[in-house]
């Protein structure tokens, strides 16, 4: 499309192959550099056509980056109960994803509020509410009202990557953009390996995605 105007990203699902569009004018290396910078995108899309893995019985999901396998029995209790790498889930079969599912939220919830306190009293604030959402697109939130919201599938994430997510937010109560300030506090309050955890969670990020689905 030679007239195009803009950049332009299509995933064409049938044939499986992404299609960039762009401006007559645009060098290849630009064009390829902001198709790098769509990544997310690129991941929930592939998220979306890939398989999901539901929670079902005998099913390996990751908890906290430990691969975890769903042991149902209908005699345990409805609870869900985490003992070395089985996750030990009773009840009816009927409604077991959905159990599963509230357990890991929970379980995302109290893990992460925990680390938001620890992470906002190292850099001296305070978040004002601290809940766990599943919103596609993003691992994390704050507000410039201090409220921090977060992915639960992080909870599925190696503690690391679940850490800097946490850090990061936790760093926009001080500074609500991404500069060297903003970095600084970021870097101060999860120590060492901000740069190793963000490509994990690239690499990791799609998988959490698919966890749960279909
Ligand atoms: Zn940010």
């Amino acid at each position: 499309m030679r007239n195009a105007r803009r950049l332009r990203l299509r995933f064409d699902e049938a044939a499986g192959v992404l299609k960039l569009t762009c401006p007559w004018r645009t060098s290849r290396k630009s064009a390829l550099a902001w198709a790098l910078d769509q990544r997310d995108w690129i991941d929930r899309q592939l998220a979306n056509v890939e398989p999901g893995e539901p929670f079902l019985p005998d099913a390996m999901i990751p908890i906290e980056g430990r691969d975890v396998r769903i042991a149902w029995s209908a005699r345990a209790p409805r609870t869900p109960q985490r003992t070395g790498d089985e996750l030990l889930c009773g009840g009816p079969e009927e409604g077991l994803a959905r159990r599963i599912e509230r357990y890991l939220k929970r379980l995302a919830l109290e893990t992460m509020s925990k680390e938001v306190a620890e992470f906002a009293s190292a850099a001296g604030v305070a978040a004002r509410q601290v809940s766990v959402g599943d919103a596609g697109s993003r691992w994390g939130s704050c507000s410039s009202q201090g409220k921090i919201r977060l992915s639960w599938r992080l909870i599925l994430a190696p503690p690391e990557v679940r850490r800097y997510v946490v850090a990061h937010e936790v760093a926009h109560l001080v500074h609500l953009n991404h500069g060297r300030d903003f970095k600084a506090l970021e870097a101060r309050l999860l120590g060492p390996g901000v740069a190793e955890a963000k490509s994990a969670l690239r690499r990791v990020g799609p998988r959490l995605r698919r966890v749960g689905r279909g």
